[in-house]
């Protein structure tokens, strides 16, 4: 395989796989470390889905209003419905400050208060004292926070000289006696593939929302990390927790943000009630996401949908000074008119849950490094081998993330990577020997990808998968729902195995190609996410199941793991559920003790 395709090679100290908030991060802590540094992307870096975070990053500064890490901290944990690891979260919660104040200093254009700090807003399930007050918490850049901190790492990393390669695919991770040695990637602009060599690999390929057929994610999140580790052999981790954002724009899916309602905007029904006061009657509109997801599709459901259909909600904003509008959230206004039509000084923007984000991923620990574990056993780090952002499962968020913790998790965890690579790494010492006969599963997969020659196309294919994600693991689920829909998505996987055709040989921007390696990546994620679903029978977060409504922590307390193989048979099994903590600066919270 190596003859037919000749491979160009390249060594670095470590290669980052990603260039969203959380591997420019990394890569440039990295850099800044004086740790030889390759940052591999599919887009350019600033066009990573993080741009597209409008509403802020969390962090207990008390800019705005008292407030304390210690509560950041609780509320993550009940945000999690008990499933995010202790240690993890008080570790992201605490080191969220100093990440914050360095994001401020590298040059990251937040808005400001009266008195010139960071400013601050409110956010869904964010409280003081312990649920008690509301918190004043996500610092904000206007609403295009992502944007923001995406440019400026991305400049700093310049800065630091980091080296980019930009718009080169990574098809596999070549692991060699269980560790990882690198990765195989194809270059897209001239079809030439390389082989990335690295002491260390980090896997920052965000999340892989594009399963389903309404998402807000961007087109290239796909997940192709993760489907990597699974090809790899290693499992991934709850993967049955996806978030709905209830404020999708009804159609389109582009997402309006949670900062919306942060702002004071509220959701109606056909009625014009403001149902949410009778769901979370505290909370109300900035009640945790899984709450108001399946609010409104309660709503729906009994007959009070808004629309032609009666199958949505309708956001109000018009009721908001429009100078605030104007200085707080200029993106989404903009958002609502190229894509509902909407004027939202004037009109009700009409959105719809759509899936936003993905918990699941690839178990990591609090450096980053990608674990291999099996229930009742040590955890133990595959060398050579971390993986940060959407991508990780590290675990903070558990069985549903609270809004603006994600931009947090990106940050705290990409800098804790290039930390624990700096402890571990000398830089510029040789490289461990690799057999080139490992290039040829990857290159053979890849070549049998090109050639196909069936009757079904990518796009057909993909738009089957997403019809089986949006009717079979959408907001409500049941045994019967998700069992039919490992067996549809088995049938598409089986189809797209036998029956697909890629209708451009080359090897230069052929986006079919890659768009099929994409599509493979997606239907592995797919059908893990069904399977954990069907596995997990209890109602937690985001994994509401009509047939077992309550949490049963007797049970289910616990991560889930699964591993696949090529032919779609998979394996489950369970970790622990971290209750403890990281130091003794704060007690661990047990689940039993507060009411959820
Ligand atoms: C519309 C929207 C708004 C959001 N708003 C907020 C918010 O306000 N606050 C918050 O906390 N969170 C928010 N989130 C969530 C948060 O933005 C994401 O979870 C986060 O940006 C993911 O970052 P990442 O670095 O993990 O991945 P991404 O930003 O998705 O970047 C992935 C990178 O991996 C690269 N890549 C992927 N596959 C390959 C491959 N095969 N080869 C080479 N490169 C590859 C891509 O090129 C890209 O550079 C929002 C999410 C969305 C979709």
């Amino acid at each position: 395989m190596t003859q037919a395709y000749p491979i160009t090679e390249h060594k670095y100290d470590v290669i980052v796989v990603g260039a969203g908030g959380a591997g420019l991060r990394a890569t440039l802590g990295l850099a800044e470390k004086g740790l030889t540094t390759a940052c591999i992307t599919k887009v350019f870096p600033t066009r990573s889905h993080t741009v597209s975070a409008q509403g802020g990053i969390s962090a207990a500064l008390g800019n705005m209003g008292e407030d304390d890490w210690r509560w950041h901290m609780y509320d993550t944990i009940k945000g999690s419905d008990w499933l995010g690891d202790q240690d993890a979260i008080e570790y992201m919660c605490r080191e969220a400050i100093p990440s914050i104040v360095e994001l401020e200093h590298q040059g990251v254009p937040f808005s400001r208060n009266s008195e010139g700090k960071i400013y601050q807003r409110s956010f869904g399930g964010m409280t003081t004292h312990y649920g008690k007050g509301n918190a004043l918490r996500t610092c904000a850049a206007a609403d295009q926070t992502g944007h923001a901190i995406l440019q400026t790492l991305y400049q700093q990393s310049l800065k630091h000289h980091a080296e980019f390669f930009v718009e080169y695919f990574a098809i596999d991770v070549i692991m060699q006696n269980g560790e990882c040695r690198g990765v195989l990637a194809w270059r897209l602009d001239d079809g030439t593939l390389h082989f990335f060599r690295a002491h260390m690999t980090i896997m920052a390929t965000g999340g892989y929302g594009r399963c389903y057929l309404s998402c807000t994610s961007a087109h290239t999140c796909t997940g192709d990390g993760n489907a990597m580790l699974l090809r790899a052999g290693l499992p991934l981790q709850d993967m049955e927790f996806v978030q709905f954002h209830p404020t999708g724009i009804y159609g389109v899916g582009c997402l309006i943000t949670e900062g919306a309602r942060g702002e004071g905007g509220f959701l109606v029904n056909s009625e014009g009630d403001r149902f949410m006061e009778r769901y979370a009657p505290t909370a109300r509109d900035l009640a945790s996401r899984d709450v108001v997801s399946r609010a409104i599709a309660i709503e729906v459901r009994e007959g009070r949908g808004v629309g032609v259909n009666n199958d949505h909600a309708y956001l109000l904003l018009d009721h908001l000074d429009p100078e605030l509008i104007h200085k707080r959230l200029p993106g989404i206004t903009e958002t609502a008119r190229i894509f509902a039509g909407i004027d939202v000084l004037n009109e009700p923007i009409p959105v719809i849950p759509t899936a936003h984000y993905n918990m699941g991923g690839i178990p990591t620990n609090i450096h980053g490094e990608v674990l291999s574990v099996s229930y009742g056993n040590n955890e133990s780090v595959v060398p050579g081998l971390m993986a940060i952002g959407e991508t990780a499962c590290v675990s903070v968020h558990g069985a549903n993330r609270l809004g603006s913790n994600s931009l947090l998790d990106l940050v705290v965890f990409g800098r804790a990577a290039a930390q624990r690579c700096a402890e571990l790494i000398k830089p510029r010492t040789q490289h461990k020997s690799v057999s080139k006969a490992l290039l040829d599963e990857p290159l053979a997969r890849f070549d049998a990808i090109r050639h196909a020659k069936g009757e079904r196309s990518i796009a057909d294919l993909r738009l089957e998968m997403q019809t089986v994600m949006q009717n079979h693991a959408a907001v409500f689920r049941s045994e019967e729902i998700l069992q039919q829909g490992v067996e549809n998505m088995q049938a598409t996987w089986d189809s797209f195995n036998a029956d697909k055709r890629i209708s451009d040989r080359s090897l230069t921007w052929n986006t079919d190609l890659a768009e099929a390696l994409e599509l493979e990546n997606l239907m592995q994620q797919a059908t893990v996410t069904l399977k954990s679903a069907v596995n997990r029978t209890e109602s937690r977060g985001s994994h509401a199941r009509e047939d077992y409504k309550d949490r049963d922590d007797d049970h289910w307390l616990k991560h889930t793991l699964i591993w696949l193989d090529e032919s779609g048979q998979s394996k489950i099994d369970y970790r622990p559920v971290h209750l403890h903590t990281l130091t003794d600066e704060v007690e661990a919270i047990q689940p039993k003790t507060r009411v959820y």
